[in-house]
């Protein structure tokens, strides 16, 4: 069987607490159940500018574009606040996803059962909500030219950002939401602003084409972002995948993510586009959480996020489809035997560390896959 190369990046505070869980389930899946994972380690972040002066070295980026899938945890911390900028933490993070391509951001909002009383909204509402967020990632107003503040001579300032899309950002991104939709319940949300922003009406249009020339079995639905908005708290269930630019999706995903509880909890995928000879993606996973300073090191952050960025790994990397199912039940079994890291503790649930998290988790899967 072909080897699967992953590169590891922990990162900087919790990464590399939350990526040893990780670690736990790939030395099982090697050792019991054949599955051929090649890993290599690097470094990103703070961590890696105090052993190279930078936020990610040209050799851990070459082998992260050689990669089959990079495993990244988290980067950032107060002892880098005043490194440079351009050397700064995230500069890794922009550098991997701009030099990997990553134009598709993958964000899945999914309620355990176990967890939906602590969600903000009412149990009945997000109580098995599964739906995914896919978010334009390199494109839109977070990099349209131009962008500055320029001095207008009287006093007054003007801060210019500037919102563009051409048609072959709007046809890739629309069609890997379209893919995915085959993969779950076959329905596209796509979210947009036509009524206000010519962007919007583009987007709109090409979204529209794309569908019909090669997606037409699949349900698409429009929506302006705003009423999206409303529609993610008043009834997210009616969705399935929604897909959105770079700036609706920034804010809409934060918005699903919170129907489910902790940050601890959510995982996502950012890809770029098929290889054209072997069809495959390049990929980045990672947990939505920072660094979290204030608890690294003491071994009780929720290694959830970053087990469930490897299923997705798993998924959209490596068509282990069957695993990555496991592994999701996995968690969501350990949470309904009353496993609690202590950012989503209850009354009357048992408190554990991390580790003792990544090691429920590595023995449900285990015990499912017997
Ligand atoms: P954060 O996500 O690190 O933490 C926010 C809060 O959530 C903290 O109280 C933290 O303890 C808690 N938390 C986060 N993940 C948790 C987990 N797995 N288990 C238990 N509790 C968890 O966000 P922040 O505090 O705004 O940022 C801290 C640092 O992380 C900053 O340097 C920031 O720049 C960086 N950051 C990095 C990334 C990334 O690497 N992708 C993302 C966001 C923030």
């Amino acid at each position: 069987m072909a080897s699967r190369k992953l590169l590891l990046l922990p990162g900087d505070g919790i990464g590399p607490e939350a990526m040893a869980e990780v670690t736990k389930l790939i030395t099982v899946m090697n050792a019991e159940f054949g599955a051929g994972f090649e890993t290599e380690a690097g470094l990103v972040g703070g961590a890696a500018y105090d052993a190279h002066g930078e936020a990610i070295s040209d050799a851990d980026m070459e082998r992260a574009l050689s990669a089959d899938a990079v495993l990244f945890g988290a980067v950032g911390g107060p002892k880098w606040d005043d490194v440079p900028y351009e050397v700064r933490p995230e500069a890794g993070l922009l550098r991997l996803r701009k030099e990997m391509e990553l134009f598709a951001n993958l964000r899945p909002a999914i309620c355990y059962p176990a967890l939906a009383e602590s969600s903000s909204l009412r149990k009945d509402v997000v109580e098995g909500l599964d739906i995914l967020i896919v978010r334009e990632l390199t494109g839109g107003v977070y990099f349209g030219e131009p962008k500055e503040i320029i001095d207008l001579g009287n006093g007054q300032k003007r801060g210019i950002d500037t919102q563009v899309y051409d048609t072959f950002e709007i046809e890739r991104i629309s069609g890997v939401a379209f893919e995915l939709a085959r993969t779950r319940q076959s329905k596209v949300c796509s979210m947009e602003k036509h009524n206000v922003m010519k962007s919007g009406v583009l987007w709109k249009e090409v979204v529209a084409e794309t569908h019909k020339a090669k997606y037409s079995d699949v349900e698409l639905t429009h929506m302006l972002a705003d009423a999206g908005g409303m529609q993610l708290v008043r009834w997210p269930k009616q969705f399935d995948v929604i897909v959105t630019d770079n700036l609706f999706g920034d804010m809409l995903s934060d918005v699903a993510a919170m129907l489910t509880g902790s940050l601890g909890m959510l995982p996502s995928a950012s890809l770029g586009a098929p290889d054209p000879k072997t069809g495959s993606r390049k990929a980045l996973y990672e947990p939505v959480h920072g660094s979290a300073p204030d608890i690294a090191g003491k071994g009780i952050a929720n290694p959830i996020a970053m087990i469930a960025s490897f299923a997705m790994c798993l998924r959209y990397s490596f068509n282990m489809v069957a695993e990555a199912d496991r592994l999701e039940k996995a968690i969501s079994d350990v949470l309904d035997e009353g496993y609690r890291t202590g950012d989503i503790m209850s009354e009357g649930m048992r408190e554990v560390s991390t580790s003792a998290m990544g090691d429920a988790v590595v023995e449900k899967f285990r015990a499912l896959s017997a």
